[in-house]
């Protein structure tokens, strides 16, 4: 996930923090051209340190930012759309476009 996410990640972050304050942060990556704000409600613990009920409102919580992704530039934050050119998939910007090279790597 590039600097483009950045805000919509802190965003995120702090909706989760409001309703988890000890949520446990997951990797957090670009999956299917969506943010994937992968995360528990508290730090995990054999057995289990949560209730269904809490693991689905989590779920919405970050489901709620994951599509915001589809049109903010991986890299720069401007408007963005997905680009199918490379073996990688990316969320860019026009100029972006042009200037990321095939690997796509960061
Ligand atoms: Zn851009």
């Amino acid at each position: 996930m590039g600097p483009g996410w950045q805000q919509l990640v802190l965003e995120c972050h702090q909706a989760v923090a409001s309703e988890f304050p000890e949520y446990e942060l997951l990797p957090v990556k670009q999956k299917w051209e969506a943010l994937a704000f992968q995360a528990f409600p508290r730090p995990w613990k054999p057995g289990g340190n949560w209730t269904d009920a809490q693991h689905a409102r989590l779920h919405a919580v970050t489901g709620a930012f994951a599509d915001r992704g589809e049109g903010i530039c991986e890299r720069c934050a401007a408007d963005g759309s997905l680009r199918e050119s490379r073996g990688v998939h990316l969320v860019l910007c026009d100029r972006r476009e042009l200037l990321v090279p095939e690997h796509g790597l960061l």
